[in-house]
């Protein structure tokens, strides 16, 4: 897949009509935006295309809302949030069909450097369908499209990659670009030593990143839930801690691989445990750390122990690149949380590229104020872990190769 996209940079907006696919899919509670990280997040590219005299009409999905329009889910209160944000009014086209007699009307009459909102782009039941009336009355919108949807870019729908193909361009906005460089640089073409981190309940649901990272790193690193799985495989006691059985085959294959490829594979030394899984998630419950290799039985890992933290830091701190998905251990709960932040930390020291993919870990690092310690961290948790899979994603791909 070509990751050498035209991007906003490259395109000449002035007077023409721009749809610009946004992810503005924030959380609502009775009508009010409780977070806008994402509305933020979107503005450097709706800027540009103000400044640069295109006729802005934006469009996003919120929600689920299934294919048919649900009040609680339009898109009305992000108009009036931007609007604040941007300093401009952000018209809302309220057409329960998406694009009707309100958004044509809106987009009439627009001038240079106008911007109008769409409706939820899921209130049209061909939207995740990819369906080619809907990708059409979008196409009939606009001159030119740009994706800057991330979140999105693992899914092939009617307003990232139907309309995509619809248009003479399909450029990618700064988000989409940013993304793209960091998670396709990482994987493709690392300044090494590159190593990957990866954490997360089960094995089962990373088994293709696992696999494909195996190939392009130079130290995998395996930590939180998962760990377990690998170490029984090499006939470690795991007691009671989360294992995989069905993927005990896997996980011996996945050694056997690193060993062949003559990749560093590292699993926890020792490992902090209880008696179950603490209920509620934050409980405060008795805990011991015991070698990695010897869990006692009845005993549950929840978090992996201090010399595997240091051995942890001290290879990330080797490390060119580094990128990491899914938590060291039950990270919720303060007393299986020290895990995930030494990594954190270790990785919000060093100098390396350092990329979040996304999801659990992404939340991780912000909430321990790592954030803007790191290079990149992904906003799509399923396109980041799909991009870290070697998949092509749709979204980038119907964007045009420069
Ligand atoms: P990301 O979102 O960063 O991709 P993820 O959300 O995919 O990560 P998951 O596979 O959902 O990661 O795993 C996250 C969950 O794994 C957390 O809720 C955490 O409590 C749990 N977890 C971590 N370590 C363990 C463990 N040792 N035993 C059981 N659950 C664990």
């Amino acid at each position: 897949m070509s990751l050498n996209k035209v991007s906003v940079d490259d395109i000449d907006v002035k007077g023409k009509r721009v749809l610009c696919r946004c992810d503005f899919n924030v959380p609502l509670k009775e009508g009010k935006i409780t977070d806008e990280n994402r509305l933020v997040a979107a503005l450097p590219t709706i800027k540009k295309l103000i400044a640069d005299g295109g006729k802005v009409i934006l469009c996003s999905h919120l929600g689920k809302p299934k294919g048919e329009p649900k009040p609680e889910l339009s898109l009305a209160p992000v108009a009036v949030r931007l609007s604040q944000l941007l300093g401009q009014e952000v018209k809302f086209a309220a057409d329960p069909e998406v694009v009707g007699p309100n958004a044509k009307a809106a987009v009439e009459a627009m001038k240079e450097g106008d911007v109008v909102l769409l409706e939820n782009t899921r209130y049209r039941k061909e939207e995740t369908k990819n369906g080619e009336a809907f990708s059409k009355d979008l196409a009939s919108l606009c001159d030119v499209f740009v994706n800057d949807a991330f979140g999105t870019a693992h899914r092939a729908h009617c307003s990232n990659v139907g309309v995509s193909a619809l248009v003479e361009t399909a450029a990618v906005g700064y988000l989409m670009q940013k993304e793209i460089d960091f998670l396709g640089n990482a994987v493709e073409n690392p300044v090494r030593p590159f190593v990957a981190i990866l954490g997360g309940a089960k094995v089962a649901d990373k088994l293709n990143v696992i696999s494909n990272l195996l190939e392009k790193c130079d130290t995998l690193i395996i930590g939180g839930g998962m760990a377990y799985t690998f170490l029984k495989a090499k006939g470690c006691e795991v007691g009671t801690s989360l294992v995989d059985d069905e993927k005990l085959d896997y996980c011996k294959e996945m050694i056997a691989k690193a060993e062949k490829l003559g990749k560093k594979l590292l699993l926890p030394v020792d490992t902090v445990c209880g008696d179950a899984f603490p209920n509620p998630i934050d409980a405060e419950i008795p805990n011991e750390t015991v070698a990695a290799e010897e869990i006692p039985a009845g005993k549950m890992g929840l978090d992996i122990g201090e010399k595997t933290a240091a051995l942890y830091a001290e290879a990330a701190k080797t490390a060119k690149t580094v990128v990491w998905n899914g938590p060291m251990g039950v990270f919720e709960n303060p007393i299986f949380a020290k895990g995930t932040i030494a990594v954190a930390k270790a990785l919000a020291e060093t100098d390396a590229t350092t990329i979040i993919g996304g999801g659990d870990s992404a939340a991780a690092v912000n909430q321990l104020g790592f954030g803007d310690k790191m290079s990149h961290i992904s906003t799509g948790g399923g396109a980041s872990l799909e991009f870290l899979e070697g998949k092509e994603l749709p979204g980038v791909a119907a964007a045009t190769n420069k």
